[in-house]
């Protein structure tokens, strides 16, 4: 009734209360960054519930990540208290494992299945890539899995693929060998891959009405937070959940599809190149005939300035409909804008104003650093370390990549889903027992002939023909996954303890022999991987508080689906640093977006690609508006890749944000300059002169301590960049040739005197690594450091 959604609908405009509010088969909210698209899916799936449309499982939410699926639980639960229980809220892949758990075995695969992340389906591709010769045709292990996840997304299998594909070409048969190899070989490990969870489904729905009929049935309202992002499979899965459930037969059945809503912002899609669609979004009219639309335009989350920064730069996109955010809290503070001489003097600026910006009140974990690739954060890191500023970076945590865990969490598997051989001979010989490779290819084959899995065979050492002491290290083995398979799954009938998983890991980490041989290598790197495995038997207790009734299986379906946002635990108190991906649909108080250079963002590789640059334009839009008030921009004027440093360049996007938001600490044109352009010439306000300026220009006198001066570039990029790059005064210190050899004795302009220990590189990229008297020790750049050889 009107008087149980009043609380609802406090404080919302308009068209949020519509979106709200609105009944009907298919509602589309369209919508830019931070006006509320969540908050209003949060809202409506609360007030279906609160009147009483729905039960709560006959909800199904799907968000981006399993983070971002918490937050809903909880924002609901917060909204209407504890009923939030039976709802569905998750991601696309959650969703999937959980009604393939249940209907696996529709279809030739058992519920017990295992997950193979891109890691294992790597390692899986590889071994087919090998076998095949595949490398022959210049089919890498890479490409081959590049191309048969995007085949998967689009919904294409291993025989549809063959139909289609040019056979006569040499390379295309032996890829599609491959495919139909590979799927095989999922299938006799009782496996799936992370597309293969949705594609799989989709197919279950297909082939299998009647499944699909239940779910189609059950799943009442469904919902979809930013649908941008989706692709073709999870596009089809959403189609088939909103078909009309079959009549049963019977005609009395008049079942109504479910009701969809979905939410979006075409400008925020970033994953075209995982096959996202932004055609789902605009075609969504189309495939839903008589569907609402909603748009919403006030952003609640921003400053104006910020708006208006973020509002230019997409308006550079030419393929979409013009909208334009607008906020009522003001204009806020200007953007601040930084260049350091290199990616650790850009680095110290973040870690001075994040600490700045704390002793004015915004807690840290208010506070968050994004770039565009995962490497940038190395330099932050040790700044950031050195500086004593907690951090924490989201989805970067390769924990589970980790050697030992991937160890330990195969022999999970093996007792978990025993058909999964790649984990079984994962942990053949880990520790090391003796096995070698003909030892693992005579079980192999004698699996074969005998029509068992691999895991039994190690049941029937006699029968291998291989020496007593393997034949007993072997028996131990089995033995010992035996014993961890009685505990975490008693026999039918029985209940595992809700400490099952932490009780099995033990034991099998122990009795193994794993964590002996570790304890007792000499290799100090032994002792944190100890360390790791303590910490993964302490995410299995927590896993057993949060699961009481959770299994091994659930156990590992959750660290399979731990995805780029979500982490072990949480980011309270720490200063959040993850790529401009990681970061959609969050919101800090304070923002810093490092690395704005040509080549990072837009990124080179997709710099070249057609629509390229309009997502990475997209990318950079999701990044700025993640903002509340405080926006910063950064980038370095040399950055160290791959081993190499070279000069950067300001990003193009920069050069879209209207000058005058931005109050540059250190402009590009200071850092090239000696003494020369000051940023109040460049954007007609004044510096603030936070005091983080070198002053010294180029000549490498950072404060910082930043050891090499950066390189100007030689060819800049033409277009966008000209106007910027005019503001780069050309004159530059040239030394020419100047010759150097270790001895000579040199003088800085800033450093003073020193003397050159070592001479490294060649022609303009020659280095010296000089001994200053006072300074210490420094590189330079031969050709243009300001020296004159004594
Ligand atoms: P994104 O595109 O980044 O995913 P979004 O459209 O999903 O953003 P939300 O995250 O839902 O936006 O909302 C942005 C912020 O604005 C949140 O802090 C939310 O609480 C707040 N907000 C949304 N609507 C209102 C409102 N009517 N009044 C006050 N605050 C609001
Ligand atoms: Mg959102």
């Amino acid at each position: 009734g009107a008087r149980l959604d009043e609380d609802l609908l406090a404080g919302l405009n308009e068209p949020q209360r519509e979106a709200v509010t609105y009944r009907g088969p298919a509602l589309l909210i369209v919508a830019g960054a931070g006006s509320g698209k969540t908050s209003v899916l949060t809202r409506r799936i609360a007030s279906l519930l609160r009147a009483r449309e729905a039960w709560p499982s006959q909800i199904l939410a799907i968000t981006f990540t399993n983070k971002a699926a918490g937050e809903m639980r909880e924002r609901v639960r917060g909204l209407i208290g504890d009923v939030a229980q039976g709802m569905w809220i998750s991601t696309f892949h959650s969703a999937c494992v959980r009604i393939l758990r249940r209907e696996a075995e529709q279809f030739g695969f058992t519920k017990n299945f295992t997950i193979y992340d891109s890691g294992d389906s790597r390692a899986l591709i590889k071994r087919l890539v090998k076998e095949h010769e595949a490398d022959a045709f210049g089919l890498t292990p890479a490409s081959v899995q590049g191309r048969i996840s995007k085949l998967k997304n689009e919904l294409a299998d291993a025989e549809s693929f063959a139909r289609s594909a040019n056979l006569s070409d040499p390379a295309e048969r032996v890829f599609a060998e491959l495919f139909a190899d590979y799927q095989r070989a999922l299938q006799r490990a009782n496996a799936f891959d992370f597309d293969d969870l949705i594609g799989q489904t989709v197919y279950l729905f297909r082939a299998f009405p009647h499944v699909a009929d239940v779910y189609r049935r059950r799943f009442r309202h469904i919902l979809v937070d930013e649908y941008q992002d989706t692709n073709h499979a999870q596009y089809a899965l959403i189609h088939e959940l909103t078909r009309p459930p079959g009549d049963g037969g019977t005609l009395l059945d008049e079942t109504e599809p479910a009701s969809l809503t979905v939410v979006g912002d075409s400008d925020q899609s970033i994953y075209a190149f995982r096959g996202a669609d932004i055609r789902n979004i605009t075609e969504f009219e189309r495939d839903y005939p008589g569907a609402k639309v909603v748009l919403l335009e006030q952003n609640y989350r921003s400053t104006q300035t910020i708006l208006d920064a973020a509002n230019a730069v997409i308006g550079n996109n030419f393929d979409r409909k013009d909208k334009k955010l607008w906020t009522d809290v003001g204009l806020g503070d200007p953007i601040i804008g930084f260049t350091g001489y290199s990616q650790h003097d850009e680095a110290q600026f973040v870690a001075d104003e994040v600490e700045a910006l704390r002793r004015r009140g915004i807690p840290y974990s208010e506070m968050a650093v994004f770039y565009r690739t995962n490497s940038q954060s190395r330099a932050l890191e040790e700044i950031f370390i050195r500086a004593a500023v907690p951090y924490k970076i989201m989805g970067g945590t390769k924990f589970y990549d980790r050697a030992e865990i991937k160890d330990a969490l195969a022999y999970l598997i093996a007792v978990a889903n025993p058909a999964d051989e790649l984990s079984v001979r994962r942990i053949l010989n880990r520790p090391r027992r003796g096995i070698g490779d003909v030892t693992e290819t005579a079980i192999a084959r004698y699996a074969q002939e005998e029509g068992i899995t691999f895991r039994d065979a190690l049941a029937n050492v006699s029968a291998l023909g291989v020496g007593p002491k393997i034949q007993q290290a072997i028996a131990q083995l089995d033995a010992v996954l035996a014993e961890a398979t009685a505990i975490m799954l008693p026999a039918s009938g029985e209940v595992a303890a809700p400490t099952s998983v932490t009780a099995g890991l033990t034991v099998l980490l122990n009795k193994s022999g794993y964590l002996d041989a570790l304890r007792r290598s000499k290799d100090p790197q032994d002792e944190a991987r100890v360390e790791n495995l303590d910490e993964l038997v302490a995410v299995t207790r927590e896993f057993a508080r949060g699961n009481p009734e959770g299994t091994v299986l659930d156990f590992l379906t959750e660290v399979a689906l731990v995805s780029d946002a979500d982490d072990l635990d949480d980011a309270s108190g720490t200063v959040s640093l993850m790529t401009m991906h990681t970061a959609k649909g969050l919101e800090y108080d304070a923002v810093f977006v490092t690395g704005v250079e040509e080549d990072l963002i837009p990124h080179r590789i997709s710099a070249g690609e057609p629509g390229g640059p309009q997502e990475e334009r997209r990318l950079f839009y999701v990044a700025l508006t993640r903002a509340r008030k405080k926006l910063h921009v950064s980038l370095a004027m040399t950055r160290a890749q791959f081993g190499e440093v070279s000069a950067a360049m300001p990003s193009r996007f920069l050069q879209e944000i209207p000058h005058a938001l931005i109050d540059w600490r250190q402009s590009p044109g200071d850092v090239n300059s000696r003494g020369g352009m000051k940023s109040r010439a460049l954007n007609g306000r004044p510096s603030t002169g936070s005091g983080t300026g070198a002053g010294g220009g180029w000549s490498g006198g950072s404060r910082y301590g930043d050891d090499l001066v950066p390189l100007p570039k030689r060819e800049r990029p033409a277009g966008d960049l000209t106007k910027f790059a005019n503001r780069i005064p050309a004159k530059v210190r040239d030394n020419g040739d100047l010759e150097l050899a270790p001895g000579d004795r040199i003088r800085h302009d800033d450093f003073g005197e020193g003397r050159v220990d070592m001479v490294t590189g060649e022609g303009a990229k020659r280095v010296a690594h000089v001994r200053f008297d006072t300074a210490g020790p420094k590189k330079l750049l031969i050709k243009i450091a300001p020296i004159s050889k004594l």
